[in-house]
């Protein structure tokens, strides 16, 4: 796809799903592999740092490596869910996702780990309970979210959500060469609540990773500040696309759910 603008293409990459041969193939093993896998080898390499300064492993860096590593494994456990995920399904290979994927992800995202490795914080049992919980239900959220959709669209809509059938808008659109397909956008689960609560259960979780550094700093905010920028737009830019390809049976999913990211306020 190329658009004219040399440097948007670079960035958003041109090709779509750019291969050598038929095993490798690049944004899967650049999502995929490098700069996940260094996620929680660098995590528990702070762990060990913590261990040889100071003697001891504080319960805030157990939490971090703890709700961190569930995330990562949750990935490699739900593989075939990724794949079709906006990263794989509609974005390019270019330089945002190989460049985000093995510098930004591993640096940014072991921002905690590596704070608590000079500023180690010993949570008190309560707010450590508070934290380790509200990970756990962001990541809840998360999951199950994320599983609803893609059970009813693996099943086309013949499954059961919260015990009942799931509730849908049907609509079509066209492909370029003038075809027209069908395809169903659900409106009852978490997906009846919010037309992202996946996102809602991310950013949940991204908020309980900050929280076990305390208060001292904001560095360690950094990465709740960027992951609300990123879904945000990543929100926006879904829909942008979605209204382009459903037009007004798009609209009409939007007014049967009609907020985003959080049920009655946005
Ligand atoms: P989604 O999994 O939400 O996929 C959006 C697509 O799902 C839409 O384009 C549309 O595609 C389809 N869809 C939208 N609404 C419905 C509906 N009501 N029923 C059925 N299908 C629907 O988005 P992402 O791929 O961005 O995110 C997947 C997960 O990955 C999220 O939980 C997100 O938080 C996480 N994530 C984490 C990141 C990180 O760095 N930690 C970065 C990015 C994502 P279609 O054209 O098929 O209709």
């Amino acid at each position: 796809k190329f658009t004219g603008n040399f440097f948007y293409d670079y960035m958003m990459g041109i090709e779509f799903n750019p291969r050598i041969g038929k095993w490798f193939d690049f944004k899967l093993f650049f999502n995929g592999r490098p700069g996940i896998v260094a996620w929680t080898l660098i995590n528990l390499s702070y762990a060990a740092k913590q261990q040889e300064l100071y003697g001891q492993v504080t319960n805030s860096m157990i939490l971090v490596n703890v709700l961190q590593g569930i995330y990562v494994l949750d990935f490699f456990w739900n593989e075939a869910w990724y794949l079709k995920t906006i990263d794989i399904c509609h974005d390019h290979f270019g330089w945002y996702l190989g460049w985000g994927d093995c510098v930004w992800l591993p640096y940014l995202y072991t921002l905690q780990g590596l704070y608590l490795v000079y500023h180690p914080v010993q949570l008190c049992t309560a707010n450590a309970i508070g934290i380790l919980m509200l990970g756990l239900i962001g990541y809840y959220i998360f999951r199950m979210t994320n599983h609803q959709k893609d059970l009813f669209r693996r099943t086309n809509g013949n499954c059961k959500i919260w015990g009942k059938k799931p509730e849908y808008i049907e609509c079509s659109y066209m492909s370029v060469d003038g075809t027209k397909y069908y395809s169903k956008l659900m409106t009852s689960g978490f997906w009846g609540w919010a037309r992202h609560f996946n996102y809602t259960g991310d950013l949940l979780g991204s908020l309980a990773y900050c929280l076990t550094c305390g208060f001292e700093h904001i560095l360690p905010y950094f990465y709740i500040v960027y992951m609300t920028i990123l879904l945000t737009h990543r929100c926006i830019r879904d829909e942008h696309r979605c209204f382009s390809k459903y037009g007004k049976d798009w609209k009409r999913y939007t007014a049967a759910v009609p907020y985003r990211l959080i049920p009655g306020i946005f």
